[in-house]
């Protein structure tokens, strides 16, 4: 006979098997230690059977907690990986783990799926930062320029752009816009990197910025840099794009939360490092979990908006999604929108050769 499964009922020992599997993966002291993995067991076993049930994959983004990420998630990543995995998956349900954003992202770019945010009021001080009218406004000032929007943006400001970017691609997709203009949103800081990396095009740039990173200051990478070498070692400093330029002056490497991983896997391959993320602490978290050679120094920032999600909303976005954790978009913003993305899909592709 079929054993009826039913989620919330969980055997002593099914508890303490996931609670030591996630001590192993997220073990911090002080703050992730095996009693707080216990507590937290039972819920990433209702959220596994739950996924089964319901057909639904999990999508966390980077930033989010590490109970989240190791106990939840089908996918962790950067936001242009994770609009891949929203788009190509098969599941019925999408339960995105993030800001607000990134989960309309999802349903644009795979509208017949049903996508449901845990945190419905999560937001974005960059995507709060523009509005459609003043994209409409940009567009009566520059109409030969490309409207060019950062994926931190709303459904309506993406629908009126004429291609979205990330921070994993935004310097090659501008790169390859046939326009020598571009208005580029809402980041006054990718946008300023963007012009000094793309010289050849006119590069108008909006004025937001994200709360994190802008925080940053490059005498504190400077600091750690010097405190680091005093120790006979180097330290390489890796920046988020969305931090100011003379932060990003300081590192060794600017790139998205995934491009900071990678680098940081490949300098774990090549021996031990000591490394700096400029960036929201889910980056340095991962970093302490997957990486055990990298030794991560500094204070990281957390984002509030991205930490106003918990692993207790993700379970019960998959339990009953609340009508107002369903992301719905309206035809017309939905369909504008979705031809910003896929152009950027279309334009992160590989150059034929
Ligand atoms: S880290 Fe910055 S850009 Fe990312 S969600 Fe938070 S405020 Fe927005």
């Amino acid at each position: 006979m079929t054993p009826i499964t039913r989620p919330g009922l969980v055997h002593a020992g099914d508890v303490e098997r996931e609670a030591r599997r996630l001590f192993e993966r997220i073990a911090q002291p002080d703050r992730w230690d095996l009693e707080m993995c216990r507590v937290i067991a039972p819920m990433t076993l209702e959220i596994q059977a739950l996924k089964k049930q319901r057909n639904a994959v999990v999508l966390a983004h980077s930033y989010q907690t590490p109970d989240i990420v190791y106990g939840a998630a089908d996918f962790v990543g950067d936001s242009y990986g994770l609009s891949l995995k929203a788009r190509d998956t098969k599941a019925d349900l999408i339960v995105f783990s993030s800001v607000r954003f990134m989960a309309e992202t999802a349903k644009i770019v795979n509208p017949q799926k049903k996508v449901v945010i845990p945190e419905p009021t999560a937001g974005c001080s960059l995507a709060d930062g523009v509005t459609a009218a003043q994209v409409r406004a940009y567009r009566r000032a520059h109409p030969d320029a490309a409207i060019v929007a950062y994926v931190n943006t709303s459904a309506e400001v993406k629908a009126l752009s004429d291609v979205c970017v990330t921070s994993a691609n935004y310097l090659e997709i501008c790169r390859r816009l046939p326009e020598s203009k571009i208005v580029f949103l809402p980041d006054r800081y990718m946008g300023a990197h963007l012009r000094a990396r793309l010289p050849e095009k006119e590069v108008i740039v909006h004025d937001a910025a994200c709360v994190v990173h802008e925080a940053f200051r490059p005498e504190t990478a400077r600091e750690w840099r010097a405190s680091v070498e005093a120790q006979g070692r180097r330290l390489h400093i890796l920046a988020h794009p969305e931090c100011a330029p003379n932060v990003l002056a300081e590192a060794d490497f600017v790139g998205s939360s995934e491009a900071m991983m990678e680098y940081a896997r490949k300098l774990e391959a090549d021996g031990q490092a000591d490394v700096l993320p400029v960036t929201e602490c889910g980056t340095a978290d991962r970093m302490r979990a997957e990486l055990p050679n990298v030794r991560v120094v500094g204070a990281c920032s957390e984002c509030p908006f991205m930490k106003q999600t918990d692993l207790r909303s993700v379970l019960e976005a998959l339990r009953a999604p609340r009508p107002d954790q369903e992301i719905r978009l309206a035809p017309d913003i939905a369909r504008g929108a979705k031809r910003a993305l896929d152009r950027m899909f279309e334009l992160t592709r590989p150059a034929a050769s």
